[in-house]
């Protein structure tokens, strides 16, 4: 199994080499923004080539990168201006639809670069010497300077990994350059056996993370974190409806520090779950479409119909801060690998009103969404053998359904020794088969809840 990770390296610089790291982060970045000036006016094109044709000249003369470092920049602004097309037709199907009015504006001037961070290719701009030393590009010439890093990530530099790309990045507070290196290692796959355990893990507004065992649950509570997060994005909106050029520059340091604050509480969380869990196989929702689960409830009307949010409705979404539950997912997979756990998506549809006891799907299983889940199907396994309905925190279904899914994961992956992340559904035998195993594994699931009482 290969897993990427990044080591943050810090450079021991003198204060020539800080100069020089320094101007040429400096040319790098004015470099971007004559490419992206050139490409606005030339159609806004993406095409590298053309691109190149049009600026390589001027940047080795004028700005006097390097060769590579010149490639780079425009390969660099050729991926933007991409990005951006791709958003410019997605709003334009968006306005077709009628689902926003808003036009996207991202392409009404040519964007600019305002991060100095530098991307070296390992070989070329880049290389490590012996002595935990690093040779890297300046405009004039290569310098060596020493560097610190994780015992770990230094071991791993010297061994048992292939070294990718680094950015130079930094630090204007502490007037210090590090270097963020990308390194491929080698994880030997695992084996079911080597993972007996199975946690499911949920996220949402109320609880960042919650996480379930078949047995036991950890609950993240996302309250005091979000008020922050709030907080910054209404600070943010405050901001940007200013659009003076102090309000600007403040606006970027706060973004800065609203992204590590939220990667900071990612990271806890991250090491909590992967600590908690040893030995696991650890389920986590496939998150495409969560941006649609966690805004606010659109309109309630007869048709299915997408109808547009009403200004109450999306001033309230304006407001509210997005969790980065994508990187809190990426982290978990990342630190689950080099503890020798293993983290896999699962279906997400309908875990949070699905009955993980008999599998009956409804919204009215959970009344009024309120914090109680209650399953309204009268031929639950659960009624049949206690009388009484299945009822639990409405908060932690989403989790125990995972938890569920993965370990029906985990049951296919010993009999067939294959782990299939992504279970193959188009196939109606297969989807038919794999109903049945849920069921019979809900009700041995339901028998082991039944006798733990
Ligand atoms: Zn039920």
């Amino acid at each position: 199994m290969q897993q990427i990770i990044t080591a943050k390296l810090k450079l021991l610089t003198t204060p020539e080499q800080h100069n020089a790291l320094r101007q040429t982060q400096l040319a790098y970045r004015d470099a971007l923004n004559y490419v992206s000036a050139y490409a606005y006016i030339h159609g806004k094109t993406s095409n590298e080539k053309r691109l190149r044709e049009g600026t390589y000249y001027k940047i080795r003369t004028q700005f006097k990168l390097p060769s590579e470092m010149s490639n780079n920049a425009i390969r660099q602004v050729g991926a933007t201006y991409k990005g951006l097309w791709t958003k410019v037709k997605k709003n334009n199907e968006h306005r077709r639809k009628k689902i926003t009015k808003k036009r996207y504006k991202g392409l009404d001037k040519p964007p600019k670069y305002v991060s100095p961070t530098i991307t070296y290719n390992y070989g070329y701009d880049y290389g490590f010497k012996t002595q935990q030393q690093i040779s890297i590009r300046t405009l004039e010439k290569r310098v060596v300077i020493p560097y610190q890093g994780y015992d770990k990530h230094v071991a791993l530099i010297q061994h048992d990994s292939v070294i990718k790309a680094a950015r130079l990045w930094y630090n204007k507070q502490h007037k210090q350059f590090y270097l963020l290196v990308t390194l491929e290692i080698n994880i030997p796959d695992p084996t079911p056996e080597e993972l007996p355990m199975v946690v499911g893990v949920d996220v949402g507004q109320r609880y960042l993370a919650t996480t379930a065992t078949i047995s036991q649950q950890h609950f993240f509570s996302g309250k005091a974190v979000r008020s922050k997060a709030d907080h910054y994005t209404r600070k943010q909106k405050h901001l940007q409806r200013k659009g003076t050029r102090s309000a600007i520059r403040r606006l970027q340091s706060l973004s800065g520090r609203e992204r590590r604050f939220k990667l900071d509480v990612n990271h806890v969380i991250a090491k909590t779950i992967v600590n908690e869990n040893p030995e696991t196989l650890i389920g986590l929702e496939n998150l495409s479409g969560i941006r649609e689960r966690t805004r606010q409830r659109q309109h309630k009307g007869k048709s299915k119909k997408i109808r547009p949010l009403t200004t109450k409705q999306r001033r309230a979404n304006h407001h509210r801060s997005k969790w980065a539950f994508a990187e809190l997912q990426r982290l978990i997979i990342y630190k689950a690998a080099l503890a020798g756990s293993l983290a896999v998506k699962v279906d997400a549809n309908y875990t949070s009103q699905m009955c993980p006891m008999c599998g009956y799907t409804d919204k009215k299983n959970r009344p009024n969404n309120g914090l109680i889940f209650i399953c309204k199907n009268t031929d639950c396994l659960y009624t049949q053998n206690t009388g009484r309905p299945y009822t639990i925190h409405a908060d932690l279904v989403g989790a125990r359904n995972i938890a569920m899914r993965t370990l029906l994961l985990r049951q296919d992956w010993v009999r067939t020794g294959i782990l299939s992340i992504y279970p193959d559904v188009s196939d109606d035998e297969a989807k038919a088969e794999r109903l049945k195993r849920y069921s019979e594994l809900r009700w041995s699931q339901a028998q082991a809840h039944m006798l733990m009482m």
